[in-house]
């Protein structure tokens, strides 16, 4: 018999078309146990080795870092600009790639690592460039938010309840940082000078903070936001 919607042979005991997926029956056919005369899997699945993925991963990003060096070496007999390009591919592997060589990475440990990775790559420009603002802006400013981040990946890890008090404490905790960055910033490129503006976006933290704190706090008003914003 053939299907009656795309019109492909099928065998007697057929109860489906393979092809398009339309029940199959003759009224005047017995249905039989037969073998379909389609093989079941046409294109059997091979497992990857994540193995294998990882080493082209790997390759794809040494390929590039060796042309830079090798571009930039000859010419200038030292590492001048390719310092940065490798540094920015190294950065790119640990925070994107690195944590895919394990079946469950865990955030405690790779945010530690990203922020240790940023803070290196600026050290090398900073050292690159003889400036002369790792120690008193890019170190502090990078080292708070290594603290502030691992602070709520772990305490979202492993703290159950108080999701509330997390965000919100982060939030303001950020929000008081904002003025000691601009301090940062006056004592390192004191081109700037010390306007204050820093003041605005701490309030605007610190109460969006304190309103999530708020919220944690009180269950009446968390409901009333939560029939506000899900349907
Ligand atoms: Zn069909």
């Amino acid at each position: 018999m053939y299907c009656c919607s795309c019109g492909v042979k099928l065998s007697d005991a057929e109860v489906r078309c393979p092809l398009c997926g339309l029940e199959a029956y003759h009224p005047n056919l017995p249905r039989k146990t037969a073998q379909s005369p389609y093989p079941v899997e046409l294109y059997p699945e091979k497992e990857v080795s994540p193995w294998g993925i990882r080493m082209i991963v790997l390759a794809a990003f040494l390929l590039p870092l060796i042309t830079v060096l090798l571009c930039d070496l000859p010419l200038n007999g030292t590492v001048t600009w390719s310092g940065y390009v490798i540094g920015a591919l190294v950065l790119l592997y640990v925070v994107a790639i690195l944590p895919l060589w394990f079946r469950h990475p865990n955030p405690v440990i790779f945010v530690p690592i990203d922020f240790a990775a940023v803070g290196v790559y600026l050290l090398y420009i900073n050292f690159a460039v003889a400036g002369n603002w790792f120690l008193s802006f890019a170190f502090p400013v990078t080292g708070f938010c290594l603290l502030l981040t691992t602070t709520v990946v772990t305490l979202r890890r492993y703290v159950r309840r108080g999701r509330m008090y997390v965000y919100g404490g982060a939030i303001a905790a950020l929000g008081l940082f904002i003025p000691v960055m601009e301090l940062l910033l006056y004592v390192t490129f004191d081109t700037i000078g010390f306007s204050g503006w820093s003041f605005y976006p701490m309030a605007v933290l610190v109460l969006f903070g304190g309103f999530l704190i708020f919220l944690g706090i009180c269950r009446p008003a968390r409901e009333m936001m939560e029939r506000k914003f899900f349907i």
